[in-house]
């Protein structure tokens, strides 16, 4: 039977297992989808052990997919532009395709999903890792009125506008920085949530922001959705339609098929509700 994973650190939150063993029964495909725990300086060798046991592609989270994007020997044109990955691959003669799949999972969610066009819009982006990375060029592909970086430490936000400068303008800074500034959108891509915690937010930021999106899903606000809730912001999404989203889109890396995503949208969401389901 092929074999996929998830490799994360932490990874039990993860609800790939789930989303892919939909996929499966959906399209008819017979594959086994695990998630797995790499020690934060084994990432390598965790892939590449998964891949001698027969692995044929596999997810990369939090916090490896700048390793991930070295690792692999060919790149897809938007993991390129990313320098983050978060899907191998694994081919012939030892190649490792490295793709990334959250950008187009992300605008899908929100354009689609959530009926919100970008286009002209004042975005406010958080955070300046992996998954910040991934979907910097797919936003700026929507011509938004404004693309604002905000990261706590500012040089990793600096060098992601240096990254793109050639794709569109980025506005970048701490959290500080956009005090008193109107936004439409604020999209938390911090791994704050993960811990319960809530990056430095300035008082009122929410307030002119019509939506407020937390990549982290959970079965209950996040502190960053709360707080964007209290201020006033009219819609609150969390990450769980991005989440489906790109799997969706490595499902059809892997198997040449893209599964219909609405439903397991849904299914996500009561399995968040009633984790036995
Ligand atoms: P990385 O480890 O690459 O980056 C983490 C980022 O979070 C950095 O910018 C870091 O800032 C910032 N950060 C961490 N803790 C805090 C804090 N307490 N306050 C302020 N900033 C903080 O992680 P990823 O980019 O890979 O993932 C980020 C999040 O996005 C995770 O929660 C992940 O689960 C989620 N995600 C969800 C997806 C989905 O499909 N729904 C897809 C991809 C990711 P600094 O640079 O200063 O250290």
């Amino acid at each position: 039977m092929d074999t996929y994973a998830v490799v994360g650190n932490p990874v039990a939150h993860s609800k790939s297992p789930f989303i892919h063993a939909r996929f499966a029964q959906q399209t008819g495909r017979i594959m086994h989808y695990t998630a797995l725990l790499a020690p934060l300086d084994g990432f390598e060798q965790t892939v590449l052990d998964f891949r001698k046991t027969g692995g044929k592609g596999m997810n990369i989270t939090v916090p490896f997919k700048f390793e991930a994007f070295t690792l692999a020997s060919r790149l897809t044109d938007r993991a390129n532009a990313a320098r983050a990955v978060n899907t191998f691959r694994f081919e012939e003669k030892e190649e490792i395709l490295g793709d990334n799949t959250d950008g187009v999972g992300l605008v899908r969610d929100i354009e689609v999903n959530l009926n919100f066009p970008l286009a002209g819009k004042r975005i406010l982006l958080m955070g300046a890792g992996g998954a910040a990375s991934g979907v910097i060029l797919p936003l700026l592909q929507q011509q938004p009125g404004l693309l604002a970086i905000a990261n706590r430490t500012p040089d990793k936000a600096a060098s992601l506008q240096r990254q793109f400068a050639s794709h569109g303008n980025i506005t970048t800074g701490h959290y500080h920085d956009f005090a008193g500034q109107r936004f439409d959108l604020i999209i938390n891509a911090t791994s704050a949530s993960l811990h319960n915690e809530l990056p430095p937010i300035p008082a009122d930021l929410f307030q002119s922001a019509s939506l407020a999106y937390d990549m982290l899903y959970s079965s209950k606000l996040t502190p960053f959705l709360e707080l964007a809730k209290m201020q006033g912001t009219e819609h609150l999404a969390d990450g769980a339609g991005m989440l489906v989203e790109q799997a969706a889109e490595s499902f059809l890396l892997w198997h040449g098929i893209r599964p219909e995503t609405q439903i397991v949208i849904r299914q996500l969401r009561d399995h968040l509700r009633h984790p036995a389901s």
